[in-house]
């Protein structure tokens, strides 16, 4: 074990340092429509994981050069706030978040239907505003919920949790002390509808059968995950429409 790790990840009942089993995650919270100025917003709590998501767009891409003639353009940008972290992060925007950002816009995309919006884009801004591990994967599950409530045309939602493997013990949805001492990092997304995975990433080593075995896990998560979307939508609409009424 690693200096400044806690004595073990796993205790002799299978219990995690939070408590959990392998295969539990964390609760789960979405909130649909939580920002009035943005065109589609939701918030995300997922463990001590929280992240707020808004979109604007389809609109005019800035600069307009940018603009496609046949589909639009989906840009993201992550970014942890300084009190995010137990150590201050700098504002400024780090390699980790560029990267983020790009890993978080490719695990969107194939879900838009982004040929039906030519010549606009579509921009999705996250905050993390607390991080426990597993960041990427709530912003995707914030991100996509984001987007629906925009109304803006989707193929299905994206669902996206993190596999991790301590010793050789594979785990449902790593917190931060597991990211940090554990032995493997998998974040997943998925399109849990048409069952088409648009995120798989992988740190630390894992067998085929490992991999597998990953998938097998993060699936239960994602019909979970999937239910508490859709869940917040519901809710934002049925909101909506009895102020309607
Ligand atoms: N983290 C941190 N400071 C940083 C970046 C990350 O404390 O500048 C923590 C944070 O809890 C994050 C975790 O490390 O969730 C794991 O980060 P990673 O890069 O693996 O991405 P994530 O698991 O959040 O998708």
């Amino acid at each position: 074990m690693k200096r400044g790790a806690p004595e073990r990840l796993i205790d002799e009942n299978g219990r995690r340092v939070d408590g959990r089993l392998p295969d539990e995650m964390r609760p789960l919270r979405v909130e649909a429509g939580v920002l009035k100025n943005a065109d589609g917003s939701a918030y995300v709590e997922l463990g001590n994981n929280k992240v707020l998501a808004a979109v604007y767009g389809p609109r005019e891409p800035m600069p307009r050069h940018e603009a496609l003639p046949d589909r639009a353009i989906l840009k993201c940008r992550y970014s942890m706030l300084p009190f995010s972290v137990a150590e201050r992060k700098s504002p400024q925007p780090s390699r980790r978040e560029i990267e983020l950002s790009k890993v978080i816009r490719e695990a969107l995309a194939p879900a838009v239907f982004l040929n039906e919006y030519p010549r606009t884009s579509i921009e999705v801004y996250i905050h993390i505003l607390e991080a426990d591990g597993g960041t990427r994967t709530a912003s995707i599950i914030a991100g996509s919920v984001a987007l629906a409530d925009a109304g803006i045309a989707m193929r299905d939602l994206v669902a996206a949790i993190a596999v991790g493997k301590i010793g050789n013990v594979l785990v449902l949805d790593i917190n931060g002390i597991e990211d940090q001492y554990g032995d493997g990092d998998m974040p997943i997304a998925m399109m849990p509808q048409r069952g088409e995975i648009t995120l798989l990433q992988a740190d630390g080593v894992f067998t085929p059968q490992e991999i597998e075995e990953a998938l097998r896990l993060a699936q239960k998560a994602f019909q979970k995950i999937y239910a508490e979307q859709v869940r917040a939508l519901k809710t934002k609409y049925e909101s909506v429409k009895e102020v309607e009424e």
